[in-house]
């Protein structure tokens, strides 16, 4: 499956700083910001700093180092957010997945007892 990336998509304008963020936490792979319309007490967005468009595109074409990177942003944002009952991780992907922003992002909610969701 080919991957087309959209270097004008809002995220890719956050990374080059083009679009303000309120960022929780950086490293050289990946950004952990506040999403704009939060859903929970917690909603953090941790994005890879690499072009992709999803999930399964980053799992597939990001190298190690880029994924280990990606992965320790998530264990920091998780020790800097208060999110010790539990937590979600969402990756919407995708149009059946419901994903408006092509650039792969997970979702981190929590903050609150959240719902069951699966539909
Ligand atoms: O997973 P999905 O692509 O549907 O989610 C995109 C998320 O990006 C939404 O939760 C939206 O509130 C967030 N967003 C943001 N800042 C923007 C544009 C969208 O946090 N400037």
């Amino acid at each position: 499956m080919e991957y087309a990336y959209d270097d004008q998509n809002i995220f890719a304008k956050i990374l080059r700083g083009e679009i303000p963020n309120k960022t929780v936490y950086e490293n050289d792979y990946a950004l952990a910001f506040e999403d704009i319309a939060p859903q929970a007490p917690v909603h953090v967005l941790i994005i890879p700093k690499g072009a992709y468009v999803s999930l399964d595109h980053f799992a597939r074409d990001a190298s190690a180092e880029e994924q280990v990177g990606f992965m320790q942003a998530v264990a920091e944002v998780c020790q800097i957010t208060d999110v010790k009952d539990g937590f979600r991780s969402i990756a919407n992907t995708r149009t059946h997945g419901v994903q408006d922003v092509p650039h792969y992002h997970m979702h981190i909610l929590g903050g609150r007892q959240l719902g069951r969701m699966l539909q």
